[in-house]
């Protein structure tokens, strides 16, 4: 079992995908209604295609929709693959060995056995990240066990787990307590009573700690996530097993029917899905995900609501901000930082980077939400929104233009707002970083390549059913992948790579990466 994609990669990715050169793999999504996808353990495959120079090649393939890893899930197959009935049995009985041994129910069953226990009894294996019952103890004498579990601490289960930080993997990033209970709070001031939690298992907590605690706010939550091990904490009413980029439950009907309860009670009022998927350019399959959890949120609305939407959270960088805008026009982003407990990197104050590039992204409206000042916001009048301190209101622009948190300045030649680092310059006639090459970028737009624009403007990007999803992690490994194998070829055939060549690549693509991403 795993979680993909690892944020910090995801900001290199931004920064990097193009350096690293133009090659990518898309998503695509078949507009046949009838059309079925092979399954790996993680449910439905997606369909991907490799796209080099814009142009695709021909031959698609289906691979895990959760695992960017092949070591984690290492299904495979042409699209246009005939399997033998050998080979498809064979990966049936593999898909079935993949599931977790204990049913959603049998899980619950443990928990209500292990909550009954005297506490010098509640034992927790942290090797097998497993609540032990008594009978289980022996198997487990070799491995390291926290004894006494108190109930308080069965309500924190990310802080029992381990977060999965595996970068290859698991990216498992928990919110800080500052930006968790910002959030909690937040959603109880927007007056919402039930959190559907996509990928969120420390805001599900903290929204249960609070509702089960004396404050009393009575807000709801489910639990969708990948992550099995939440399993052995919640009832069935209060967890999924799921997987978001293919929008596959786990349990089957049973968990779907918990979730479409859940969207519809009170016929779809006051409700909010709030997510914070791993990061890594899997923006549309997320997009196709929510919007069919949309659609089932729907279903339970009268007629005349039929122009309501629902209420979403999706936290992601800032700079998806075109990307996720493209598939959900209705989304503006928030000024607030979201912190990160494990993640040096994404936490205020450290070396590096000093402020989080995380977002909330939402159809909630802007101007109904109080960011709190004394963690550095202002309330801009004029906007009549939330902004963050540095992010003044330039009056030509008439708006608050900063995305970063930085200042940003006016251009009256480009008569725009941008990056403080940015100067303009007369031969390219736009600003850009100084010391940028002039000529442009040489690889051109990572998804159609004519070069004139980037990935993020890209206008082939906007065709419906035409996905255009850049998985660039994917295509970054791969494309090391084939370098090292290339050079390593050469080197047994005796002509390996002469360094000046190396080096000449090098700056083609530095050059190419000051041009797409400052
Ligand atoms: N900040 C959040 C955690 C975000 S980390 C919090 O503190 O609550 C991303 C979460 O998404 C993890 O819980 C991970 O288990 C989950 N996840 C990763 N891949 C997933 C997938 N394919 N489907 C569903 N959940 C996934
Ligand atoms: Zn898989
Ligand atoms: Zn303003
Ligand atoms: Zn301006
Ligand atoms: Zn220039």
């Amino acid at each position: 079992m795993a979680s993909p994609r690892d944020r910090l990669e995801a900001v290199e990715a931004e920064e990097g995908a193009s350096r690293r050169g133009c090659l990518g793999v898309e998503v695509v999504f078949p507009s046949d209604p009838a059309f079925s996808a092979p399954l790996c353990p993680h449910g439905p495959t997606l369909l991907f295609v490799k796209v080099s120079q814009g142009k695709e090649e021909t031959r698609r393939f289906y691979a895990c929709s959760a695992c960017r890893d092949r070591k984690d899930c290492n299904f495979f197959q042409w699209e246009d693959e005939k399997l033998s009935e050998t080979r498809l049995a064979a990966r049936e009985a593999h898909n079935r060995r993949c599931q977790p041994h204990l049913s959603r129910r049998q899980c619950v069953e443990r928990y209500l056995k292990f909550i009954e226990l005297p506490l010098t009894q509640r034992k927790f294996c942290q090797r097998c990240q497993q609540l032990l019952l008594p009978d289980e103890w022996g198997r487990h004498r070799e491995h390291q066990v926290m004894g006494d579990i108190s109930i308080t601490q069965l309500r924190r289960p990310s802080q029992l787990l381990y977060p999965l930080e595996n970068k290859k993997a698991n990216a498992q990033y928990l919110f800080a307590d500052r930006s968790c209970q910002f959030l909690v709070d937040l959603l109880s001031a927007l007056g919402f009573r039930r959190v559907l939690c996509v990928g969120t298992p420390r805001l599900h907590e903290l929204i249960m700690l609070t509702a089960s605690g004396d404050k009393k706010s009575n807000i709801k939550s489910l639990l969708l996530d990948i992550d099995f091990r939440y399993s052995q904490f919640y009832m069935e009413d209060s967890f999924c097993h799921y997987n978001m980029f293919n929008h596959h439950f786990f349990d089957g009907k049973a968990a779907l029917e918990v979730c479409r309860a859940f969207l519809q009670e009170d016929e779809g009022e006051g409700v909010i899905m709030v997510t914070d998927p791993p990061f890594g350019g899997l923006v549309e399959p997320l997009a196709v995900t929510f919007k069919k959890l949309i659609a089932m949120w729907k279903e339970g609305q009268s007629q005349d609501d039929s122009h309501k939407e629902l209420p979403i959270f999706w936290i992601f960088p800032y700079f998806f901000e075109s990307r996720i805008c493209q598939f959900f026009p209705s989304f503006c982003m928030l000024d607030y930082q979201v912190d990160y407990d494990n993640h040096a990197l994404y936490k205020h104050g450290k070396t590096g980077r000093k402020q989080s590039p995380v977002r909330i992204f939402t159809n909630v409206p802007r101007n109904k939400i109080i960011l709190p000042t004394e963690e550095g916001y202002r309330f801009c009048p004029l906007c009549q929104r939330y902004v963050s301190l540095e992010n003044q209101h330039c009056e030509h622009c008439n708006s608050c233009t900063s995305k970063d948190g930085r200042k940003w300045n006016h251009c009256f030649l480009c008569k725009k707002c941008v990056k403080p680092s940015w100067i303009h310059c007369s031969i390219c006639n736009r600003c850009a970083l100084p010391g940028h090459s002039c000529e442009g970028p040489k690889d051109g737009c990572f998804i159609c390549g004519e070069l004139d624009h980037k990935r993020s403007t890209c206008p082939n990007i906007a065709t419906p059913k035409r996905a255009n999803n850049t998985l660039f992690f994917r295509a970054v490994r791969k494309q090391k992948q084939r370098k090292s194998n290339k050079m390593k070829m050469e080197t047994t055939k005796g002509q390996s790579m002469n360094h000046t060549s190396v080096t000449r690549k090098k700056k083609r693509r530095e050059r190419a990466h000051q041009y797409l991403c400052s």
